[in-house]
């Protein structure tokens, strides 16, 4: 018998605990350990509540939750109600499935000016993460900018630019949809610091944007390439491109626009106690396809500037950490004998929510070359005996699926569940 604990149970850690299940079979014991009382991570808090079906996914998890060789472990503090080294005594394996929940910060004059907020907080609000229940962002308008080129500037301008029929059968939370429902924003403006052909943005998403029932994106026909550059393009991004074509045949039209500003640089952010406008450097790009200033700037109105421009892995104390990629230090996941990282917290924020399965098998591969088949650890009897001496509230699955079962009871009309947004609301829910 191999015992794993696996820390964090968004789609790293259950596809691990699933490539452990297909790898040991019968002779494993995983435990899926989670800070939070609810599974399922960026299943949960980060894909965007309009996207039910890559929400799916969790089913999967689901099936392998209900096996009897692996359990959820939820309302545990990895740091805090027990240590690495405590975790590292108790299984054979322990692998961090911790992702990367931290915003990478903009680093620019004013980016802590009240209205700034970094993706993981303002996706965080819209899908009832606990930490951002009370973000409470700047929605009176006119202007919202959003730096980045990638998918999560797409969720958020598209967030903010949905009525509230368009959040039919979405699983947006009660408090996010009441605070957009008015909202006095009239221009969302992209802020790209490289090109169209320089986008980290994949076609169905960016293809939505175009249907949109009361905003129009718009963009420059000026800055778009020759078409036939597109031709070299992987196809893809040649597809995205496409999108960003037909966008440039678009007029602004009422009352909503979604202007993509590409080569633009955020270097500053201004306003008196709060944002008021973005300082933008117009940029282009140098021999190697980085984006550099032109010394040529202008200022974008703005009461809200969301960033999204990745994420960053917190540390954890005494576990070797690379603060260049803002991920753990590890080699092919392996960090230390014994401990292990996968998803984002191995390889960095990017790819997809199946980028994570592979990820899970190489990991059940090397913790099955590094690690006796038959353990001496004490594995969860171990842990369950350190955390009942120290007080602590184990929520297991099965009340999870108490809490899911209130959710879905509390839901408005058409709407899959009405989250829990404070741990003492889902502390309370469970059966
Ligand atoms: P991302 O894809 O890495 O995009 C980050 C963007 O921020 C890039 O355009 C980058 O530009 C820009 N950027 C970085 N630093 C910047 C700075 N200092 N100033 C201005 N711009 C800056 O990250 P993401 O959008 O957070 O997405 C993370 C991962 O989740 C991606 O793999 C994404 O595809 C995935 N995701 C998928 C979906 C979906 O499939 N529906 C939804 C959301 C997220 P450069 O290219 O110039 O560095």
């Amino acid at each position: 018998m191999r015992h794993v604990a696996v820390i964090g149970s968004g789609p790293a850690g259950y596809y691990t605990a699933e490539a452990c299940q297909k790898a040991f079979g019968e002779a494993v014991r995983v435990d899926i350990i989670d800070r939070l009382p609810v599974p399922y991570g960026l299943i949960r808090t980060g894909v965007a509540p309009d996207h039910q079906s890559i929400k799916a996914v969790s089913k999967r998890y689901e099936a392998t939750a209900l096996s009897d060789n692996v359990r959820f472990v939820g309302n545990v503090t990895v740091g805090q109600d027990v240590s690495i080294a405590e975790l590292l005594g108790l299984y054979d394996a322990v692998v961090l499935a911790t992702g990367a929940p931290h915003d990478r910060p903009l680093g620019i004059p004013g980016d802590d000016l009240p209205g700034v907020v970094g993706s993981a907080a303002f996706v965080g609000w819209y899908n009832g993460h606990p930490d951002f229940a009370a973000l409470a962002p700047a929605l009176d308008g006119p202007g919202a900018v959003i730096v980045g080129a990638g998918n999560v500037a797409l969720d958020v301008a598209r967030i903010l630019a949905k009525t509230e029929d368009e959040f039919a059968g979405s699983d947006i939370v009660g408090h996010a949809l009441a605070a957009l429902k008015p909202h006095g924003i009239r221009d969302i403006t992209i802020l790209a610091r490289r090109g169209p052909h320089e986008i980290a943005m994949t076609p169905k998403e960016l293809g939505e944007l175009g249907h949109l029932r009361r905003a129009t994106p718009l963009v420059d026909p000026a800055d778009l390439p020759p078409a036939d550059a597109d031709a070299a393009l992987e196809p893809g991004l040649r597809k995205s491109v496409s999108h960003l074509r037909a966008f440039a045949g678009n007029t602004p039209a009422a009352p909503l626009s979604i202007h993509f500003d590409f080569f633009a640089m955020p270097v500053a952010i201004e306003g008196d106690g709060k944002v008021e406008r973005v300082i933008v450097e117009r940029t282009r790009l140098d021999e190697s396809g980085r984006a550099t200033g032109t010394g040529e700037t202008y200022a974008v109105p703005a009461g809200l500037v969301v960033s999204c421009i990745g994420y960053r892995t917190p540390p954890i104390e005494g576990v070797p950490y690379d603060a260049k990629q803002g991920r753990f230090a590890n080699a092919e996941g392996r960090i230390a004998p014994g401990l292990y990282a996968v998803g984002w917290a191995r390889r960095g924020p990017t790819g997809t929510i199946g980028t994570n399965r592979p990820d899970g098998f190489l990991i059940a591969d090397q913790i099955a070359a590094d690690t006796p088949a038959d353990s001496a650890k004490q594995g969860r009897a171990g842990l369950d005996a350190l955390l009942a001496a120290r007080g602590t509230d184990i929520v297991t699955f099965r009340d999870w699926q108490g809490i899911e079962r209130a959710e879905i009871a509390n839901a408005r009309t058409g709407a899959p569940r009405e989250k829990f947004t404070s741990l003492d609301a889902m502390l309370a829910a469970r059966e």
